[in-house]
């Protein structure tokens, strides 16, 4: 366990993430709550916009909501928005206290000042403390120079920010900073967002940061169980594992998607993050992967719906050109209907053919 600095909250070092529990349905939803709780953790971070989440979480947690600390956040700026979610969120959770509400997401020093301004978030955050509603105020985000100016402000309890082997620039001034306030320290996106090939390997890369807990999103209790026991057999990176680690984090390039899905929804409703998930396996194997055209025939909606509102581009924390990665994408991924047949029957046939040379 671990101290989450001035709260004083003690915390085992894997945390479970919440993004991925809205794509559940309530009974996996609650197996893999279930299952953390089996294997130690005690730590949940959800947030007011990650769909029926804090829903899921609430129903797992009937009956020991004592014995868990939870954590979520909201992207509210404004005192009165915020004081109206607080309420929200503990009507969604079944709760009368919330351990930590954290500032989800300030993208600008616009947006951190309007939150720290008076009448800003931050101030229904302290009246929500006051009256027990919550416990510790927190801050969530992707900029570690912006986190450092709001932490310097002296009102945050716990900051929450990725560390991975791509995304590592907390490590320079945020990390020191917090653990010389004493602020907790959260780590989320330790596989970045499910693209890396050997999660324990970022998950252990993560553990060996600063952090006092590191959040990991999953999606099934076999995920949960393997994740665990790296937290349990952890011990750091051998170089020969960073090496791999890395290679395979330079592949990634600049323009390079976390599945972060700030940037959805989207008007036209493009599944930008998996998109670009598909774009990068695409661009990784050089085309040579089958899997990647006929994942993206099967969407839905593919990135040919994109009308460039740009909408996506001014909530992407990473400032990536979305709309050129998409138009990329589609020339890539797009094949013609005659292509796609050709495709889907060379794979039957390969399929066929072992089976035909197995002895009778
Ligand atoms: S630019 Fe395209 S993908 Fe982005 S929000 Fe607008 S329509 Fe959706
Ligand atoms: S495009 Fe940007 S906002 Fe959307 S998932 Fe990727 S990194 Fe996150």
């Amino acid at each position: 366990m671990a101290r989450l600095g001035r709260t004083n909250l003690d915390v085992y070092k894997l945390g479970l993430g919440g993004i991925p529990l809205q794509k559940l349905s309530p009974a996996e939803a609650a197996a893999v709550i279930q299952a953390s709780i089996e294997g130690g953790i005690n730590f949940a971070e959800t947030a007011e916009g990650y769909g029926d989440s804090e829903e899921k979480l609430s129903l797992a947690l009937k009956g020991r909501r004592d014995s868990f600390v939870i954590a979520t956040k909201s992207p509210k700026r404004s005192g009165v928005e915020m004081a109206r979610v607080i309420d929200q969120s503990l009507a969604r959770l079944q709760t009368d206290y919330i351990d930590i509400y954290q500032v989800h997401y300030p993208t600008t020093e616009e947006s951190l000042r309007q939150v720290m301004a008076p009448g800003g978030a931050l101030e229904a955050l302290k009246a929500a403390r006051a009256s027990g509603k919550i416990r510790f105020i927190g801050i969530s985000g992707h900029r570690p120079n912006l986190l450092v100016k709001a932490l310097k402000t002296g009102e945050f309890d716990t900051v929450q920010v990725p560390i991975n082997a791509g995304h590592c620039e907390a490590r320079d001034e945020l990390l020191p900073l917090a653990q010389a306030m004493d602020i907790g320290i959260i780590a989320m996106k330790p596989v970045a967002g499910g693209t890396l090939d050997t999660p324990s390997l970022g998950i252990r890369f993560c553990l060996d940061s600063a952090a006092d807990v590191v959040l990991v999103g999953m999606k099934s209790v076999a995920e949960v169980r393997e994740n665990l026991e790296t937290a349990r057999s952890f011990t750091p990176l051998d170089p020969d594992e960073e090496e791999q680690l890395l290679a395979e984090v330079s592949q990634w390039g600049d323009n390079f998607c976390r599945r972060c899905e700030y940037c959805q929804p989207c008007p036209h409703d493009v599944p930008i993050p998996k998109i670009l998930w598909i774009s990068n396996f695409y661009k990784r194997d050089q085309g040579n992967d089958p899997w990647t055209v006929e994942e993206y025939a099967s969407l839905k909606v593919t990135a040919a719906a994109c009308e460039e509102c740009g909408e996506c581009e001014a909530k992407c924390p990473y400032e990536l050109p979305i709309r050129d990665m998409l138009k990329e994408a589609d020339r890539e991924l797009r094949v013609s209907s005659g292509e796609l047949a050709k495709r889907r029957i060379k794979k039957a046939v390969k399929k066929i053919i072992p089976l035909r040379r197995r002895p009778v």
